[in-house]
C-alpha cells in the first residue's frame, strides 16, 4: 500500500530503527516510545486491522509472537518481563492502519492499561 507509512518502513522507503526481520515480520522501534523499550512488530503484508485477519493471513499473528519473544530475549528484558498489545479502530486507540504489535518494557505496567 503506498500510503501506508509501515508498508514504506516494511519496503525501505522510509528509515526506522530496525532490530529484528524474518521472510514475514519486520521489527522496528517506536518513534514516540512510551515505555524505555519499545518496539513495533509488523506483518511484511499489508493488513489494515485485527478485524481483517482470516484464515490465509492468521498464522502471520504467530509469526508476529515468534518475533516479540525473540526480540525479549536479544534485548535482555525476557525474564523482566514485557508487554504486548495490538490496538484496533478508533476505540482501541489505533493510529496507524496497519496491524502491529507493541512490545514494551523496561518499567512496570500498569493495569488497567489507559
Ligand atoms: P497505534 O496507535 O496502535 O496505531 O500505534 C501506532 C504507533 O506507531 C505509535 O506508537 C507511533 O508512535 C508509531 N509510529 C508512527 N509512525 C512511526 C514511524 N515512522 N516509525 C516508528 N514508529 C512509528
Amino acid at each position: 500500500m503506498a500510503d501506508c507509512i509501515f508498508c514504506r518502513i516494511v519496503a525501505g522507503e522510509i528509515p526506522a530503527d530496525k532490530v529484528y526481520e524474518t521472510g514475514t515480520v519486520v521489527a522496528f522501534r517506536d518513534v514516540n516510545p512510551q515505555a524505555p523499550k519499545h518496539l513495533l512488530v509488523v506483518p511484511k503484508r499489508h493488513i489494515a486491522t485485527l478485524n481483517d485477519l482470516d484464515e490465509q493471513t492468521i498464522a502471520l499473528v504467530g509469526d508476529m509472537y515468534l518475533a516479540a519473544k525473540q526480540i525479549a530475549a536479544d534485548e535482555g528484558f525476557a525474564e523482566s518481563g514485557y508487554r504486548t498489545l495490538v490496538n484496533c479502530n478508533e476505540d482501541g486507540g489505533q493510529d496507524v492502519f496497519h496491524v502491529h504489535l507493541h512490545l514494551m518494557a523496561g518499567r512496570r505496567m500498569g493495569w488497567p492499561p489507559g
